[in-house]
């Protein structure tokens, strides 16, 4: 049982939307940034998953980021921001904007590699590690997990992905179109990353083709429909609640045809096919045999909950997730976890750092 190097009340694991607005809420129910409330992130810079997005991406239609309360306060709206700029920089700059304001004293770069109960006592154990290899504990009472779904991208498995000798890459790994100037490149996958990326490699790449598991739903709006969002985000709720692997937003939703996105359809950029059965060395073969050939197959194929730090914990349950209840573990009641399941959106991230903020207090408060 290691003796801690510090203690503090609660620990928020990551600054990002979810994690920001945890804290922000935290504070201003009475707890202090810095002893009280340590919020760790192991980013280098201010703006969560956002600081790595690629480049071309913009905020806009597709992409639209909810204000973090009490940004309104300090005269800051994403609407206002400046869309000729990458979002990762705007976001970036206004989450760094709202830490200063708010005195949050988001540590980083320090990232936790585990979280352990503390036995004998009602207490969690938090280990970190800082760029230069070293290692300290942190002790608090609640954790609250905001670590979103960056650091874990989810490729299916196909035939062949062993054997195709181009480049293959995920959504993390994506910079920009230049990258496959002159090429043929395969994306896969159905949601927003994936049709941005077809829309900029558009003239760059010498071809792309698009595969997806699923066909492609339309939203014939221009901004996502909010019925078929709740009917998401309902099903989000049952499968955290069940302990299930969650399934991804944007399939629930639609995605919504920008007049940006209405032009790719009309060019036919946007045409996606039924998955391809298999990859070979020099590309991929289509369900009905045809072979297609491909210098690089970007995967867009979404991401799964990061959730590897908290493996000591053993909250897995056999269907693959973990059991969530209003933003609360149900087998680690001292556990948090924001932004997961149907919190994993900026408005969801939002509205969970309220009502997570109540419940650790009453938690603090020995009343829950
Ligand atoms: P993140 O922003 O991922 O923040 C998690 C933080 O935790 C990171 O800063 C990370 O460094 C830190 N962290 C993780 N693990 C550790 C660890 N072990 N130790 C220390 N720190 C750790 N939502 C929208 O509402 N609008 C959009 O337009 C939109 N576009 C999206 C586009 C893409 C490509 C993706 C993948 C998602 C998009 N989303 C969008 C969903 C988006 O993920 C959420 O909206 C929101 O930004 C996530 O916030 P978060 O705080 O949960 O996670």
């Amino acid at each position: 049982n290691p003796v801690p190097d510090q203690l503090a009340r609660v620990v928020v694991i990551g600054a990002g939307q979810a994690g920001l607005s945890v804290a922000y809420h935290l504070r201003r129910l009475g707890l202090v940034p810095g002893s009280d409330l340590v919020v760790l992130d192991r980013g280098p810079g201010s703006g969560g998953a956002w600081q790595h997005r690629w480049e071309a991406l913009r905020l806009g239609a597709a992409h639209r980021v909810h204000d973090l309360p009490g940004m309104h306060a300090m005269g800051l709206r994403f609407d206002d921001a400046d869309r000729s700029r990458p979002a990762r920089d705007v976001v970036g700059e206004y989450y760094r904007r709202f830490e200063q304001h708010y005195e949050l004293r988001v540590r980083r770069p320090v990232a936790v590699t585990s979280v352990t109960r503390v036995p004998g006592a009602d207490r969690l154990c938090t280990t970190v590690r800082t760029p230069d290899g070293r290692t300290s504990r942190i002790s608090s009472e609640v954790i609250v997990n905001a670590s979103g779904t960056w650091g874990t991208p989810f490729v299916p498995w196909y035939p062949g992905r062993d054997v195709f000798a181009g480049r293959q890459l995920d959504t993390t790994e994506y910079r920009s179109a230049a990258e496959f100037s002159g090429q043929d490149v395969v994306v896969v996958g159905g949601g927003t990353s994936a049709i941005g990326f077809l829309l900029e490699l558009d003239g760059v790449a010498r071809s792309t083709r698009w595969f997806t598991r699923r066909p492609v739903v339309w939203s014939d709006t221009a901004s996502l429909d909010l019925e078929s969002a709740v009917a998401a985000v309902d099903e989000q709720d049952r499968a955290a609640r069940t302990g299930r692997v969650l399934p991804s937003i944007v399939s629930g939703t639609g995605i919504p045809v920008t007049r940006r996105i209405r032009a790719g359809i009309d060019r036919g950029t946007l045409v996606a096919a039924p998955m391809f059965a298999r990859l070979d060395e020099s590309g991929v073969v289509t369900a009905d045999g045809e072979h297609v050939h491909a210098d690089a197959v970007v995967w867009a194929t979404g991401f799964r909950a990061d959730l590897r730090h908290l493996a000591p914990l053993r909250l897995r349950t056999a269907a693959g997730g973990v059991v969530v209840a209003d933003g609360r573990s149900e087998d680690e009641p001292r556990l948090f976890l924001a932004g997961y399941g149907p919190q994993a959106s900026t408005i969801g991230a939002n509205r969970a750092g309220r009502r997570i903020a109540q419940q650790v207090t009453d938690v603090l408060a020995g009343t829950a």
